[in-house]
């Protein structure tokens, strides 16, 4: 019998899987170290938010989502976003600051990009103006980011945005049927997709950038450019076979998918984007972008 008056010992908090599988890729292959240890602080951080994001009572009419389907309109409007501007505000400063002290943003872009955030009211109609010019499903010419602007102020806004419109996905995928959405750019939020998955009956899908929201769509297709000719998508795996690239020869465009047909856990975009760096590698070497 042990002591009685032992205080019971509580076990470390345990690290999220992503975590621990990016720490595993750290280990194994340490040229990628400090993409790891960049995700590994956009990981921990958008966590956090998101677990501070309630997810959204977004009830939309049939009549109406049958309608934006038909249009390859998205389905989230900007109102439909739990967005808590204090919240949002900690949120873009917090992932500018990550990106600058890995070396991923330039200082006088990070200090413009700071400087839109800590004026009180400027950044609210940058990020509706922001958001209604990328998710028409269309281009509408009209530019995305006021003028001037650093064109890095983008990823800055995509990445601070996710924790909240990624719940939008998450309430709507219960919610809408999607399989009627052929479209290559993101039935949630418009975005494009930055990442797939073939699943184990070998269906591929499209994982968006943005709003991390999935769809279906043709393996054997360019969600880019609508290429569908077989003979003109270039397909090439690791040699592990986890991970194939999907080319397109017309529009030259690339995405990356995890295998899940041999698989022994789900598609981790946050891990699995990391461990593909390589692949982005290999792919640009054979001139796609
Ligand atoms: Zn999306
Ligand atoms: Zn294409």
């Amino acid at each position: 019998m042990t002591a009685v008056s032992e205080k019971p010992v509580r076990p470390p908090r345990a690290e999220p899987r992503e975590v621990v599988e990016l720490k595993q890729i750290k280990a194994t292959q340490p040229e990628l170290a400090s993409a790891v240890d960049m995700q590994v602080a956009l990981v921990d951080m958008q966590r956090r938010v998101q677990g501070r994001v309630p997810l959204p009572w977004i009830q939309p009419d049939p009549a109406w989502v049958a309608t934006q389907q038909q249009a390859g309109r998205p389905l989230v409007r900007f109102q439909d976003i739990p967005l808590e501007w204090s919240d949002f505000h900690l949120t873009f400063r917090q992932t500018a600051d990550i990106l600058l002290r890995h070396e991923a943003l330039e200082r006088a872009d990070y200090d413009a990009i700071v400087a839109m955030g800590r004026d009180g009211d400027a950044l609210q109609p940058i990020v509706s103006q922001w958001y209604a010019s990328s998710s028409g499903g269309d281009a509408t010419g009209s530019p995305r980011t006021p003028p001037g602007a650093p064109a890095s102020l983008e990823q800055v806004l995509v990445l601070a945005l996710r924790p909240f419109l990624s719940r939008c996905a998450e309430a709507l995928a219960q919610r809408v049927d999607l399989s009627s959405w052929s479209h290559g750019h993101c039935p949630f939020c418009g975005w494009e997709p930055d990442f797939a998955v073939i699943t184990p009956n070998a269906e591929r899908r499209l994982i968006c950038g943005r709003c991390s929201g999935q769809w279906a769509f043709p393996a054997l297709a360019c969600p880019f450019c609508t290429n569908d000719d077989r003979a003109l998508i270039t397909s090439f795996a690791t040699r592990d076979g986890r991970y194939r690239v999907s080319a397109c020869d017309v529009c030259k465009r690339y995405l990356k998918a995890y295998d899940g047909r041999n698989a022994t856990r789900p598609v981790m975009v946050s891990v699995d984007s990391i461990a593909t760096l390589p692949l982005d590698a290999a792919a640009i070497q054979r001139g796609y972008q």
